[in-house]
């Protein structure tokens, strides 16, 4: 038996993302060929139908969950619990009282990309510059403190930056968690949340992440997943 549950919490697929290349019938063959427990489909600002999500996941060994990544003015959201974008969640205030009242959670996702090295400065010329050193100091951070979780490894991000979210998310005993940001079939699983359990429906997910009882992890694809950890 595998010691971890393992989840995707992060990818888009070519049918809710303009700029995924994954289609439906790549990213089922692709997550039931490498064994993983959950994948949720999160595409940019917009939610899959429920009667298409469990036509899709319909006689399927993996679980297939929808979420949001919703585009802030702070940054990028992952929220699990809501079954429509609702007008004004760019601002991450509202989403955060529109995700409350939902019961749902939210996962900064990414939180450092381009922030740490000073070489893609020019992404975020309005940002303030991060300081690698004090991780307390980006835990302040209103896009931080604001999110019941942080996605302290993306698929798509650097070591640094990756190690980085980890200690902003330990700094205030936040959820771990992990997602690939797949927009193509090869990179999904590339990393993983771990749970103990098997996680089988949105609600499951949601009590895992607020009972803090997720880990980031890696190494789905190599047969040997492992927690993700400072060094
Ligand atoms: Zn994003
Ligand atoms: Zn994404």
């Amino acid at each position: 038996m595998r010691p971890y549950f393992t989840a995707d919490l992060h990818l888009h697929t070519s049918r809710g993302s303009a700029d995924s290349n994954l289609s439906l019938q790549d990213l089922i063959d692709r997550a039931e060929a490498i064994g993983i427990g959950a994948v949720c489909i999160t595409e940019h600002d917009n939610i899959w139908d429920l009667k298409e999500l469990s036509q899709l996941a319909a006689g399927k060994s993996v679980t297939y969950l929808r979420g949001m990544e919703v585009t802030t003015e702070m940054g990028h959201v992952g929220v699990f619990g809501l079954g429509e974008y609702v007008g004004g969640i760019y601002k991450l205030a509202e989403l955060r009282r529109v995700v409350d009242r939902a019961g749902g959670v939210m996962i900064a996702n990414h939180p450092f990309r381009y922030k740490l090295d000073p070489r893609f400065s020019f992404i975020n010329p309005d940002h303030e510059p991060i300081d690698i050193d004090h991780p307390e100091r980006a835990a302040k951070l209103e896009i931080i403190q604001s999110c019941d979780a942080i996605e302290v490894l993306n698929g798509a991000c650097s070591e640094e930056e990756n190690l980085f979210a980890l200690k902003v998310a330990r700094a205030l005993n936040k959820a771990e968690v992990a997602g690939s940001d797949s927009h193509s079939a090869n990179s999904i699983g590339v990393v993983t949340t771990l749970f103990l359990n098997p996680v089988s429906s949105t609600e499951e997910l949601i009590d895992a992440i607020k009972a803090r009882s997720s880990r980031a992890g890696r190494g789905l694809l190599n047969g040997s997943v492992a927690p993700f950890d400072l060094p």
